[in-house]
């Protein structure tokens, strides 16, 4: 039983500074360490300690909560970001013994086609268990599923149901799969008190030097459209997985003050959730 979530990670896959980048966003975060951002995961605690996403930082991430022992990792895809700390858990690291890795059959597959993770599995550093349990439920939404699917989480509890949803490419395509015309309605329909959403990106021409449409996610703009401003009463939604372009990186910028003045929230590592 989890009793407790921490935000251990408020940024996109790659992480702030991001490698390569030499704009203002990533400059800033290399003269300034308090700047720099781990990619998002989440630490679950309860009588065991688990994660969700197994992050390059996930040594960093542990050590935020006072270093527990590991039990299990929950993944939501594949993605690079949210899988590449795996490595840390074989003989040059950590070397553990059985740790549960729970994620879906095409996560599964595509872990044991890459040699590195599949001897992971054959030393049983990791352990393939069930994707789903009776606090945390697995939902499926379209995301870029060339390699395998992809899934958000809800955690049910005694205090807080919440949903964690860190990467999907459209509002539209997700609304259709759940079946819902608009995102809080989905929300309430699932007993969300609290929502952990895709925050990627503030708008859709965010990156200079790429395509953005070749890496889809609802904008934040977007989203908030959609929902409005917050009512009394109504549900927590924080903007997570933040691109490092991402201006919502600034507490005193525009962004993120609108962001605040509608009544949502943009999660910040630390944060904690009771369950
Ligand atoms: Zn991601
Ligand atoms: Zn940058
Ligand atoms: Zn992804």
């Amino acid at each position: 039983m989890y009793n407790k979530i921490t935000l251990l990670g408020n940024a996109q896959d790659a992480g702030r500074p991001q490698i390569g980048c030499t704009q203002k966003c990533c400059d800033d975060a290399r003269k300034d360490f308090t700047l720099v951002r781990n990619p998002v995961s989440l630490g679950l605690h309860g009588d065991q300690f688990g994660i969700v996403e197994i992050t390059r930082c996930i040594s960093h991430q542990l050590g935020r909560v006072n270093n527990p022992k590991l039990s299990e990792i929950w993944l939501t895809h594949a993605h690079l970001g949210h899988i590449e700390g795996l490595g840390q858990l074989g003989k040059e690291a950590l070397n553990s013994k059985n740790i549960k890795l729970r994620c879906s059959d095409s996560v599964v597959d595509y872990v044991m086609k890459h040699p590195i993770w599949k001897k992971l599995v054959i030393r049983n550093n990791i352990t393939f268990d069930k994707y789903f349990s009776d606090e945390i439920i697995p939902i499926k939404v379209p995301h870029r599923a060339q390699d395998f699917d992809t899934h958000a989480l809800l955690f049910r509890g005694q205090n807080n149901n919440i949903l964690f949803l860190p990467d999907h490419d459209t509002w539209e395509e997700t609304l259709e799969s759940v079946g819902y015309d608009n995102p809080k309605d989905w929300f309430i329909s699932l007993g969300a008190s609290i929502v952990l959403l895709d925050g990627t990106f503030w708008n859709v021409d965010e990156l200079k030097n790429r395509v953005q449409a070749r890496v889809p996610h609802p904008s934040v703009s977007e989203t908030i459209d959609l929902l409005g401003s917050r009512n009394e009463g109504d549900l927590r939604i924080i903007f997570i997985h933040l691109n490092h372009t991402n201006p919502l990186h600034y507490p005193d910028s525009e962004e993120y003050l609108k962001v605040e003045n509608m009544g949502w929230e943009i999660g910040y590592e630390g944060m904690e959730f009771e369950l």
